[in-house]
């Protein structure tokens, strides 16, 4: 059986935009008017299943929505909600971010009061997650020197072209 998100796209029902990696959607129901879906056109269940890239135009097509929401609907806020794991209340399994448009005294119930925890818990939750920052900073770095080969100076891309070719030829001589 089809989830929710692709049976939408399947019967192209509510599809506001769609390209071969992002589709913008209204559902039958939402929290507020005006609350728009995006999710991936490929089925992704979770966040972490999807690829950078496409991760990273879904959050550029929320800002864009975002700020069509405060244009168009006149929003004074959005909150753009992502359900990651059913824990986290996510009911479609097909990874999604919710914009939703607010307004002051629109009674939405989605503050919640932040409670207090045991320090231990605090610490060792910050000591953990500090240490898996610390690799993320890595990665960041990494993806930079990266960019620099993808996007380097004309006379660079040139001299890659050329290493590569050169590199080709050494491996086509190989026996
Ligand atoms: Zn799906």
């Amino acid at each position: 059986m089809k989830c929710d998100y692709c049976d939408l796209l399947e019967r192209n029902d509510g599809i506001l935009y769609q390209d071969s990696e992002v589709v913008i959607a209204v559902k039958e129901t939402a929290l507020t008017p005006g609350q728009i879906t995006i999710f991936t056109k490929e089925h992704f269940t979770i966040l972490e299943m999807i690829p950078d890239e496409i991760l990273a135009k879904c959050a550029t097509v929320a800002n864009k929505v975002g700020i069509a929401v405060f244009e168009s609907l006149g929003a004074q806020g959005t909150n753009v909600i992502i359900q990651n794991g059913i824990p986290a209340g996510q009911k479609i399994p097909h990874g999604a971010l919710e914009i939703i448009p607010r307004r002051e005294k629109d009674n939405l119930p989605l503050q919640w009061k932040p409670q207090q925890l045991m320090d231990e818990e605090m610490d060792t939750a910050y000591l953990t997650i500090k240490q898996e920052a610390d690799k993320l900073v890595d990665i960041g770095k990494r993806q930079e020197k990266k960019q620099v080969v993808i996007k380097p100076e004309k006379g660079k891309i040139e001299a890659e072209e050329g290493k590569e070719n050169y590199l080709l030829k050494s491996l086509k001589r190989m026996p």
